[in-house]
């Protein structure tokens, strides 16, 4: 019959027969019935093996394929149960859905290729589903993508990292590689049992085969790595020290923000005025990005605010000059290791004597983590190619906000930055 076959491939069916399509008049849906191709029948729905019949399950049900046009499409079949000697009961294989998906698999494979290409609200405006919806169905993709796929094939140089998801009140461990640019693992927990399980599933002799792994200092992620790959070089990511600088000049703006408008509150009282910042409370809280920013990327407002903070407030501006000289560092690194490891140690002999608490402090930490930081100088660890890959990871996090469990997350995240995209049906 060729018009079965027709339906069949307007609905990305395979191994299925197509026994008659209507319009749903009242729900205004289009309906194909279908059953199982030869072969398919009669396996189970976790392990695909063929097994005896049980009986008729919940009756027929429903999968929502892709759209025929404008029209929605359902596929309806029934939903036998199978007895499998391994899973029990369970209701059977069908080829056209994963196990327990109430979407066809064009239609789960649409749904990941999207995710991992559009904003939030096109994947949701364009299939008609929730954003919820969009996490099973990522969540499942990626199971099955996983599963088919070796993830550790020739990994030597990683990279270890924690990121806040839930608004900082839950961490992932994200493992990336520092050759590809990969995501290579994510998991829930930011401590060492985390990062033990990447390990255990690792293996050992993978695990020996690490040349070098970079972090931020976390004391876990060091006990982590000596237990392990007590062979490999610990490196410190030039992007976390640098960090460290960022919230060390946070800190120093905010306390001259405070005393600032300490000082204009106690004017104002004396002379009997309304309580309003002042002009240099105002700008000193504006000028955050332009301490932020890297220098090249200043506006000219920004710019002008920098210059300002010069005039009004040195040991503001010395800070900044610290962090800029910290950044050199690393940028020196790229070009000549020795020349870096010399402005390192000069850099951390101004810190100590700068006087001001936040950077003496850091000098210290710096300090403590230096082997670190000259392992990742002299190995030439491309910090470029991890950073990316960290604030790619952070992008998918917050969209992936509403997503109800960490899986869906973390599939999205390995979907998109795995090296393993999802295609689209049938290409
Ligand atoms: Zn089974």
């Amino acid at each position: 019959m060729r018009n079965a076959r027709v339906w069949a491939g307007l609905l990305g069916l395979r191994k299925t027969v197509v026994e008659r399509v209507e319009f749903d008049e009242q729900q205004q849906v289009l309906v194909a019935s279908v059953r199982p191709g030869r072969g398919r029948r009669r396996r189970c729905g976790v392990c695909d093996r063929r097994c005896a019949g049980y009986d008729q399950g919940a009756g027929r049900r429903r999968w929502r394929a892709l759209d025929l046009g404008t029209i929605r499409a359902y596929v309806e079949a029934d939903a036998p149960r199978v007895s499998c000697p391994e899973h029990g009961v369970v209701v059977a294989a069908v080829p056209w859905a994963r196990h327990g998906a109430g979407h066809t698999l064009g239609f789960d494979q649409t749904v990941a290729w999207l995710a991992t290409v559009c904003a939030k609200s096109a994947v949701t405006d364009l299939l008609r589903i929730a954003w919820r919806t969009v996490g099973n169905v990522v969540a499942r993709v990626w199971a099955d993508t996983e599963a088919h796929v070796d993830l550790f094939d020739g990994l030597k140089r990683i990279g270890v990292d924690e990121i806040s998801y839930r608004k900082g009140r839950k961490y992932l461990t994200v493992v990336v590689d520092h050759d590809s640019g990969r995501l290579v693992w994510a998991a829930p927990g930011a401590d060492k049992a985390a990062l033990a399980g990447f390990f255990t599933r690792l293996g050992p002799e993978r695990c020996a085969r690490i040349t070098h792994i970079s972090s931020d200092a976390a004391g876990w992620i060091r006990e982590a790595v000596t237990e392990h790959c007590p062979q490999a070089i610990r490196c410190a990511d030039p992007f976390h020290v640098v960090a460290w600088a960022t919230d060390a000049l946070d800190e120093l703006r905010r306390a001259a923000w405070n005393q600032v408008r300490g000082a204009a509150r106690g004017t104002t009282r004396a002379n009997n005025r309304n309580h309003r910042p002042t002009g240099d409370t105002k700008a000193l809280k504006n000028a955050r990005w332009a301490l932020w920013k890297n220098p090249e990327n200043l506006t000219l407002r920004q710019k002008e605010q920098l210059d300002w903070i010069a005039k009004t407030q040195p040991a503001l501006y010395r800070a900044w000059a610290l962090k800029e000289g910290l950044r050199t560092v690393f940028a020196i690194a790229r070009r000549d290791p020795a020349e870096a490891i010399e402005a390192l140690d000069r850099w951390i002999s101004w810190a100590r004597r700068c006087r001001i608490p936040q950077f003496v402090k850091l000098a210290r930490s710096i300090v403590r983590d230096r082997d670190a930081i000259i392992a990742t100088i002299t190995n030439r660890l491309s910090n470029a190619l991890v950073e990316s890959t960290n604030t790619k990871i952070r992008l998918i996090i917050r969209r992936a906000f509403g997503f109800h469990s960490a899986d869906a997350i973390i599939a999205l995240a390995m979907l998109s930055l795995g090296g393993h995209r999802p295609e689209l049906p049938d290409r």
